[in-house]
């Protein structure tokens, strides 16, 4: 397995290994970049089928954690961890606890959060063996409801501000009367329909369950489609909040919207795409800037001194940061996700 040769390796500080066989934990810890603070970034357990497809993920996803709290205005860097197995049949305390004193052997330049297959449990019980971890005690709530460690209300209200902008700056309005199609009901799309809605907006919504989707027709008047119809409809807004990698030929071919606008981790299959939604004159909000209100979140729990509205300003200023990177994408005619990855570039590489 090559490391510095890795396509997805992008001079990161830091990518250690370990192989423990009294619990079997074997796991990858990857720090891209600590140049703006300790590199803060989830642990994701999957029954990877190889080590080198976790690592291409390690690499890949601590890259995208620098970019997203440069943008985000954390004094972050990038990190990620991940565990290779299933959760389901090898979890264990001690496998957890092990994985607390990787993660300490980074002294601090590793901070780890919940990711896919992790939870809070097994976060706490890393704690036991380092103080470097985020995510296991909430006290704070950006609407000032009761906190209970849960990211995803943060995360709703950064893609429903940074939509906000996007409505703005595309269509020179606000959301009166605008129609938002979204794809997927989850912890974060219910929550952003129900801002929407409460804005003015109409709502045309998708999920493969039909439990809140009927909870979004009876309450926010919501029109149901079925998954494959999404791209198809008639509407002002896309917004992804299920999958990756939904923005690719096919859905472009179909998309009649004029802006972009989800939480969906890596929504374009490939960065080119970026283009081919400038040149169709789609504005597209780059996925990891409007959807850090997570990431806000869970900083601001590691905070002493903060508070909600502290906290809700932070997230707040994702509409303001969308607003610059899309001035800049129209003034050098540029896609916005290349715009958004320049300007993170230029936060956190020191000159
Ligand atoms: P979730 O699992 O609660 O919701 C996803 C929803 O999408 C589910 O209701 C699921 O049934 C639906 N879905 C799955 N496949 C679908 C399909 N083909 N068509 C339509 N609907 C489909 O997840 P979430 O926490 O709401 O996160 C949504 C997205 O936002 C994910 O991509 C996630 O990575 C990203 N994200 C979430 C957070 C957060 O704080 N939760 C933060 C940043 C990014």
């Amino acid at each position: 397995m090559v490391l510095f040769e890795h396509h997805a390796f992008d001079d990161h500080e830091q990518v250690a290994f370990i192989n423990d066989r009294k619990t079997g934990l074997q796991a990858i810890i990857a720090v891209h970049n600590t140049h703006l603070g300790p590199a803060l970034g989830g642990c994701r357990m999957w029954p990877y089928h190889s080590s080198a497809e976790a690592l291409n993920d390690v690499l890949r996803l601590s890259k995208g954690m620098t970019y997203k709290s440069a943008l985000a205005k954390l004094p972050l860097g990038g990190g990620k961890s991940v565990i290779i197995g299933n959760p389901r049949n090898i979890k264990s305390k001690e496998l957890m606890l092990k994985m607390g004193e990787f993660v300490n052997s980074f002294d601090g330049s590793y901070i780890v959060a919940e990711d896919s297959g992790i939870s809070v449990e097994d976060i706490q019980h890393m704690e036991q063996r380092t103080k470097f971890v985020g995510g296991t005690h909430a006290y704070y709530h950006y609407n000032n409801e009761a906190a209970n460690g849960n990211p995803a209300p943060s995360t709703a209200y950064g893609v429903f501000v940074g939509l906000q902008a996007a409505v703005k700056f595309k269509l020179k309005s606000d959301l009166q009367g605008v129609t938002v199609a979204i794809q997927g009901l989850g912890h974060v799309g219910y929550r952003l329909a129900e801002h929407l809605y409460k804005a003015g907006a109409k709502l045309i919504v998708t999920d493969i369950y039909p439990d809140n989707l009927e909870k979004a027709q009876s309450k926010f008047a919501a029109t149901i489609v079925s998954p494959d119809e999404i791209y198809n409809v008639q509407a002002d807004v896309f917004s992804p909040c299920a999958l990756g990698a939904i923005i690719d030929d096919a859905s472009l071919a179909q998309l009649k919207v004029a802006v972009v606008a989800g939480a969906a981790n890596n929504q374009l299959a490939e960065e080119r795409h970026g283009l081919v939604l400038l040149d169709k004159g789609i504005l597209y909000a780059p996925d990891y800037v409007i959807n850090a209100g997570g990431v806000i979140d869970i900083y601001h729990q590691t905070l002493t001194d903060s508070s909600a509205a502290k906290m809700r300003q932070h997230i707040e200023n994702i509409g303001d940061t969308l607003g610059s990177i899309f001035t800049r994408a129209d003034v050098e005619q540029l896609p916005t996700n290349i715009v958004a990855n320049t300007m993170a570039e230029e936060i956190f590489k020191p000159n």
